[in-house]
């Protein structure tokens, strides 16, 4: 069992073989894929590929760095789109400070407020993306009394894990893990109980050793499972069972 929960193959990268690529990992032994949506055409594209692939889930919002220029009409549009049976949750919505392309800081607190309260008022998990905030995301998300999330590519300390997982949240990560300086990553996930632990790719990025630097696509999530193992010192089939229950059971799949 293998659960990415998290991949773009809306993405241009994949423009050439996205649907073959898709059926080809499902083969392989990928079980489920989210596809997550980071701006309103990424989120209708990832419908798209939900419908078109069983084993394909969406995720529907817009990213920090893709709020510019957002309106009330996106978030009655996102209302809609929430609604569809494939969809699994809201986001991936957060701050980032890094690239504040056509963004501000304002713009991107303002408008990942709104599509909070957008999940709260559907009762929908969110998929948080959390980049360089000085610590503004988690804020919010206390302050919005936030419980049913996920953080997506931690790249955290353990002591934030711990502050996230007393707020109910699971924490996800990307082949950044396997990478040969993630010390801090390693520390991070040895202090959180595999309970609360998702596996993803955040393809086409992130690609994990030994592949690190092309094209990432989720038949690389073994790698971070065989990662967590490692970490964990515990079977590798174990760690694929036990982030596929508690992805499944967080997304409301059967
Ligand atoms: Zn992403």
């Amino acid at each position: 069992m293998l659960y990415d929960t998290h991949a773009h193959f809306d993405s241009e990268e994949f423009a050439g073989d996205r649907d073959e690529l898709l059926e080809k990992v499902h083969q392989e032994g990928v079980d489920l894929i989210n596809n997550i949506g980071a701006d309103m055409e990424s989120s209708r594209d990832s419908i798209r590929l939900a419908e078109n692939h069983d084993f394909v889930y969406a995720t529907v919002g817009v990213h920090p760095s893709e709020v510019g220029g957002m309106t009330e009409k996106d978030i009655e549009e996102l209302r809609e789109m929430a609604k569809h049976e494939k969809v699994v949750a809201i986001g991936e919505i957060g701050l980032d400070y890094h690239y504040m392309d056509g963004t501000s800081e304002e713009e991107q607190r303002f408008w990942f407020k709104r599509q909070l309260e957008l999940a709260k008022e559907l009762d929908m998990p969110v998929v948080i993306h959390d980049r360089e905030s000085k610590g503004q995301c988690i804020e919010i998300l206390k302050e919005m009394d936030i419980h049913k999330g996920v953080m997506h590519c931690f790249s955290g300390s353990a002591e934030t894990a711990k502050i996230l997982l007393d707020m109910g949240f699971f924490i996800s990560f990307t082949g950044v893990v396997t990478f040969k300086n993630a010390r801090k990553a390693v520390e991070a996930v040895k202090a959180i109980p595999i309970e609360r632990l998702f596996i993803e790719t955040d393809a086409p990025y992130m690609a994990p050793e030994p592949v690190r630097g092309t094209r990432n696509h989720s038949g690389n999530v073994i790698r971070v499972a065989e990662k967590f193992a490692e970490i964990k010192g515990i079977d590798v089939e174990e760690v694929k069972r036990i982030t596929t229950e508690n992805a499944k059971r967080f997304f409301g799949i059967n």
